[in-house]
């Protein structure tokens, strides 16, 4: 397997000792789509901003389209969608795609023509000279994804690019990604719901707590169904119950204040 992502024992701490990835190794291969599962807050993102430079890593190993990471004209080949983007409300579709093309160094005419076939693309023709604003968030989201394709990328790295879509444009995403995957892109894709990877995905990497727990394709992981469902669940269910004791004892302890005040 030729791979695109190659890295080792990739480690990061934030400030305040937080241990967001704990010795990662991830390898993507040439051509695939590639999902990363796992719960919020396992360090999905963190580890696609490690692999982009956008943070610097506590230790990283490794190359990403056979250069080391980091290396610029690697990265000038990487399509980037970043979760919980937001576009300047006041541009049109056309004009985030045309700008983010500039940034990409795309020369203006190439730009201008692949700006409006990507809006096509990703169904939003009709709305290419509408504001960001007027948006709902699925159609944010597709101009999300066409704006991480204007450099023509040969790898694309999306993070929860189905993040607030309903049911149809899920299924219109999914057929984009198969898309890519036929013209020889590299897909790589975070997602917290399975549901969301299990249809398109080749192969899927499972992290819990910034470590990865299984890698497979869905099939050799399925066939273990049980077994990483109920991790993935207890975690996620173990996680929102302490938020919610956290944030129970918080508003008493505001209550009382307030009573005392
Ligand atoms: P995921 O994308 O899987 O939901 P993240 O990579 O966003 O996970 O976060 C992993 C962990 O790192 C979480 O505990 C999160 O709170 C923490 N974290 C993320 N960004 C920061 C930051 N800038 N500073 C401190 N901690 C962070
Ligand atoms: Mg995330």
């Amino acid at each position: 397997m030729e791979a695109v992502i190659d890295v080792k024992g990739v480690e990061k701490m934030y400030r305040r000792k937080v241990h967001a990835l704990r010795g990662v190794d991830l390898q993507v291969g040439a051509g695939e789509i590639f999902g990363l599962l796992g719960p919020n807050g396992a360090g999905k993102s963190t580890l696609v901003k490690v692999l982009l430079t956008v943070i610097s890593p506590t230790k990283c190993t490794g190359t990403m389209l056979g250069s080391k990471i980091g290396t610029k004209s690697a990265l000038a080949q990487v399509g980037y969608l970043p979760e919980h983007h937001n576009f300047p409300q006041y541009l049109t579709s056309r004009q985030v795609l045309r700008h983010f093309g500039a940034m990409a160094g795309v020369e203006r005419k190439a730009r201008n023509k692949r700006a409006d076939e990507l809006l096509e693309i990703v169904n939003m023709s009709e709305w290419a000279t509408h504001k960001l604003g007027s948006y709902s968030k699925g159609m944010r989201q597709r101009v999300g994804i066409a704006q991480a394709l204007m450099n023509d990328p040969k790898l694309v790295i999306l993070d929860e690019p189905t993040d607030g879509v309903d049911p149809i444009g899920r299924r219109d995403i999914r057929e984009i990604l198969l898309r890519l995957r036929d013209e020889g892109r590299t897909v790589f894709l975070n997602s917290h719901l399975l549901s969301e990877l299990e249809m398109v995905c080749d192969r899927v990497a499972i992290m819990v707590h910034g470590l990865m727990r299984q890698q497979g394709t869905i099939d050799e992981l399925t066939a273990d169904r049980s077994g990483f469902v109920i991790t993935a669940a207890t975690q996620m269910k173990s996680e929102s119950l302490d938020a919610a004791k956290n944030a129970v004892r918080g508003s008493s302890a505001r209550s009382k204040t307030h009573a005392r005040s």
